[in-house]
């Protein structure tokens, strides 16, 4: 079906949170059941174009065409990594040409069937926060994605896993391309429809959603008890070392980040986990380790251990094997939960960011920095 472009100022259906769809519905005096019907087009069948609706009347979809138009992400390249997991590079509609990244992570049983499909999405094309070892934070900031442009990268995915392993997506991780919890509204608004029966109908106890530890975030997250998880990126263990790796601590630091984490957990009642990002040398001793065994007891958590995609131009390099033993032996003695996760797609540039700038998506504006 040819996509519709647009013209005039025609409605952009995907840039309506479910309340102002519901509106416009009502607007033109649809039936209940047709908004359902529309909604399903949009974020459950992926309809780029009014044509693909089929079960809607054709009056009907020549009037949303002369006041709607529905635009849709399109995959500009992909990149399969020899261990199964898939980059892909979408294209943003507008004039700008913006791209951004989603990741496909798949585990699979030891039959070779697929266990967790686990997608990783970004929420903002670059990002402002500008945190020392990242590729996105080095492309600075260009805009935020809408609510819409990030539910097309998990549909357009789920559309390709299902035809690839026969089952949906299993978990989603708002940990691509920017900071989640800057783009608020959007951020909320995609996990409810992706939650959303008519939409991608997952559970919000597979969402995860991660923030640099934006505190105010934090609470409102809380108190909108959305059932999502979260997920801190925290990366260092105190002010002196997070100050000299993510510019956002030294506004928010981990007092504030404690004040916040206990907030959210005392409202949702949910555990929390913490990212840690294992630098050679950096944050890796015995004492790194202490003192985030300390912060891992605010309240019930866990802890990610990931070893480092290293990145060209950053100078923090990924620990080695028997620094991580002593570190990850530190936690356990301490009863601390902690996992290591191995890099994935190590030959395909799956670090956040690195396949943008690969395309050539590298000059933006970076407020940090300003
Ligand atoms: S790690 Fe996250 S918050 Fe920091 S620069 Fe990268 S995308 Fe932004």
């Amino acid at each position: 079906m040819e996509k519709e472009v647009s013209t005039d100022n025609r409605t952009d259906l995907k840039s309506l949170n479910t309340d102002e769809l519901k509106q416009f519905c009502d607007d033109l005096e649809l039936a209940d059941y047709r908004a359902d019907q529309v909604y399903q087009w949009l974020y459950q069948k992926g309809a780029s174009s009014f044509d693909e609706m089929t079960n809607l009347s054709k009056d009907l979809r020549a009037k949303l065409k002369e006041i709607a138009e529905v635009p849709r992400i399109t995959i500009h390249s992909q990149q399969e990594s020899k261990d199964g997991t898939i980059k892909f590079l979408f294209q943003l509609d507008g004039p700008e040409g913006y791209k951004v990244e989603a990741v496909m992570i798949p585990d699979f049983y030891p039959d070779g069937a697929a266990n967790r499909l686990t997608v990783c999405v970004s929420s903002q094309v670059g990002c402002m926060f500008g945190c020392s070892f990242c590729a996105t934070g080095k492309m600075g900031y260009f805009r935020n994605l809408s609510h819409g442009e990030i539910v097309d990268q998990v549909q357009i995915i789920n559309e390709i896993v299902e035809e690839k392993f026969g089952k949906k997506i299993t978990n989603i991780v708002y940990m691509g391309m920017g900071e989640p919890l800057h783009n608020f509204k959007a951020v909320v608004e995609s996990a409810r429809i992706i939650c959303n029966p008519l939409g991608l109908d997952l559970s919000p106890k597979r969402i995860t959603v991660s923030t640099v530890g934006l505190t105010k975030q934090i609470k409102q997250l809380a108190d909108l008890e959305t059932g999502v998880n979260l997920a801190i990126s925290l990366h260092a263990a105190d002010d002196e070392k997070r100050d000299e790796i993510m510019p956002i601590n030294s506004s928010l630091n981990l007092t504030q980040l404690e004040e916040a984490v206990k907030y959210y957990h005392q409202k949702t009642e949910k555990p929390l986990t913490y990212e840690y990002l294992l630098f050679d040398e950096f944050n890796d001793s015995a004492a790194d380790a202490k003192k985030l065994a300390d912060i891992a007891q605010w309240v019930p958590s866990k802890i990610n251990i990931i070893m480092y995609n290293n990145v060209a131009g950053v100078a923090l390099k990924r620990a080695r094997e028997e620094r991580l033993d002593r570190f990850m032996q530190i936690l356990t003695s301490r009863g601390i939960t902690a996992t290591v996760r191995r890099s994935r797609g190590d030959d395909i540039d799956a670090g956040c960011g690195q396949l943008a700038i690969r395309e050539g998506q590298e000059k933006g504006k970076s407020m940090a920095k300003a």
